[in-house]
């Protein structure tokens, strides 16, 4: 896989992350492995670097810190196993599935869910649950097989939040890859897809797809399989079930005697940790790559990485081959991110991939159109600019060209003779450009502030926004207890990131 990581990542937020090379093994959180951050500093001495979670960018959720350099006592290690081994899931993966078992062999009005728990009750567990709410009641054989209706989406803003495809999104996306051939998906953060890929199967109208779910949504090894399902963190790789989970992934991958071809797709938290992910993401390809034995060693893992377009840059920076495609992906549970018909807002969401663009034909009855100069389906407005010679809009508006920028632009920007450059009416006129501090500093986009960010938690407070006074970290010893002022300041930086 053609991946570009340096060692050291500029995510653009102030904050870096810094990958770890060679031997060098992070300290894990229950998250698993925690990732190596850097607050950027502009030209003075290097930023102290930490530890922290790389899954969750909420305190709350995750509060593990460790600066690089730290010692850490005997006893802090044990404490923190212990914390790690208390963070398990109540069942092992195993267990879930022989409950599974005893569930399905119950009548539908004996079933019940705990809502509270998230739990797919046995029978003499009913008892233990009776004060909580269970309204999925009854709960029949096909509600089992869509557990993303069952279940209650994941709502933490920061770090968990679930949007859930819509029909006409999954069922877009399956469509796409059963029409290219492909016979495995590889659902990566994607429960909505790898059920019904499941479904699809069931109705025994096409040929059957094989499917693996990798998520860190543990409440999904209640309805699958060990071969169907593996507790994951896509930020670091790592696998819960350790080594017998990759073995999983790995006979997943492999092309096994009927060669049937592997497509990854992945949908992420739209955080600004892309080059964990693309890190991930490559591993993965690797994997698939070593298995490869017929075609030549040269090609690449298809893959469909969904993610906001004002991350394109910094998603090609890693994946050089990737194109981003027009098509707007919607969520049901997404108040912002809808789809563009009918008068609702647009969706950010488009799809990465390093397929063919002209393989994937996006829906016509929804405006997209082929533009034979780019060899690519785009959006209905989105009109093929003759100078730059590209169909130039990211957010499916029509663009406009600017002759003295000799580039295409949003219609909301307007070229200012003061700036030598098109901008946005309201711009800060006269300051020069600067650089990463002028998008948002919430999701990276060069169009708005935080303070408009729609993917930003709305109830973020506003002490967010005091940033770490410069240079703070570096002077304060953390306490080894309580954690310290620029401890939790560095930690505070990490959460921006999402
Ligand atoms: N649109 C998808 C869901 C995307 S929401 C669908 O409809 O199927 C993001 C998904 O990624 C969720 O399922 C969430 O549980 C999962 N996720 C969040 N953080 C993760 C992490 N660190 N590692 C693996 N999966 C994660
Ligand atoms: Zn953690
Ligand atoms: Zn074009
Ligand atoms: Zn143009
Ligand atoms: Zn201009």
């Amino acid at each position: 896989m053609d991946v570009q990581l340096n060692g050291k990542n500029d995510d653009g937020f102030g904050i870096e992350v810094v990958l770890l090379e060679g031997d060098t093994k992070a300290p894990s959180c229950p998250h698993g492995p925690t990732l190596l951050f850097e607050k950027a500093s502009k030209g003075e001495e290097k930023g102290r670097r930490f530890y922290a979670c790389s899954a969750c960018r909420d305190r709350k959720d995750c509060n593990f810190f460790q600066w690089e350099d730290e010692k850490v006592s005997e006893t802090r290690l044990l404490a923190r196993e212990s914390e790690n081994q208390s963070k398990k899931p109540l069942f092992t993966h195993r267990q879930y599935c022989s409950r599974f078992k005893v569930f399905k062999s119950l009548r539908e009005d004996q079933r019940r869910l705990c809502q509270e728990c998230d739990l797919l009750l046995v029978p003499e567990e009913r008892g233990a649950h009776i004060g909580h709410k269970a309204p999925a009641d009854d709960i029949t054989d096909a509600q089992l097989q869509r557990p993303s209706t069952l279940l209650r989406p994941l709502e933490n803003k920061k770090s968990n939040a679930q949007y859930l495809f819509t029909d006409r999104s999954s069922h877009f996306l399956l469509d796409t890859l059963a029409g290219r051939g492909f016979q495995k998906v590889l659902c990566v953060g994607t429960p909505r897809l790898h059920e019904l890929i499941k479904q699809r199967n069931l109705e025994g109208k096409s040929k059957p797809m094989k499917s693996l779910l990798l998520d860190i949504d543990f409440r999904y090894a209640q309805f699958y399989g060990q071969d169907e399902f593996c507790h994951y963190n896509m930020f670091n790789h790592h696998f819960f079930g350790g080594e017998a989970a990759r073995a999983v992934l790995q006979a997943f991958l492999g092309e096994g005697a009927d060669g049937e071809r592997v497509v990854m797709v992945a949908d992420p938290p739209f955080g600004g940790l892309v080059k964990p992910l693309a890190n991930s993401f490559s591993s993965i390809a690797n994997t698939w790559q070593s298995l490869q034995t017929t075609g030549g060693s040269d090609k690449e893992m298809p893959m469909i990485w969904i993610f906001p377009y004002f991350f394109e840059p910094r998603i090609l920076e890693c994946f050089p081959s990737f194109v981003m495609l027009d098509y707007q992906v919607d969520y049901d549970n997404h108040p912002l991110y809808k789809h563009g018909k009918t008068g609702r807002k647009q969706s950010p969401v488009r799809l990465f991939t390093n397929l063919a663009p002209r393989d994937i034909v996006l829906p016509k009855e929804e405006g997209y159109r082929f533009c034979a100069m780019c060899q690519r389906y785009v959006s209905s407005q989105n009109r093929h600019c003759s100078q730059c010679n590209v169909c130039p809009s990211k957010d499916g508006r029509e663009w406009r060209h600017c002759s003295e920028c000799q580039k295409c632009f949003k219609p909301s920007w307007r070229h200012c003779t003061s700036c030598g450059r098109c901008a946005l009416p309201d711009h800060p006129c006269g300051r020069s450009q600067g650089g990463k501090q002028e998008g948002c500093f919430n999701c990276g986009s060069p169009a708005h502030k935080r303070r408009a960010c729609p993917l930003a938690d709305a109830q973020r407070s506003h002490k967010s926004k005091t940033k770490a006074k410069k240079g703070s970290a570096n002077q304060r010893p953390p306490k080894p207890k309580r954690m310290s002022g620029a401890a939790r300041r560095a930690l505070k930086k990490t959460a921006l990131v999402t």
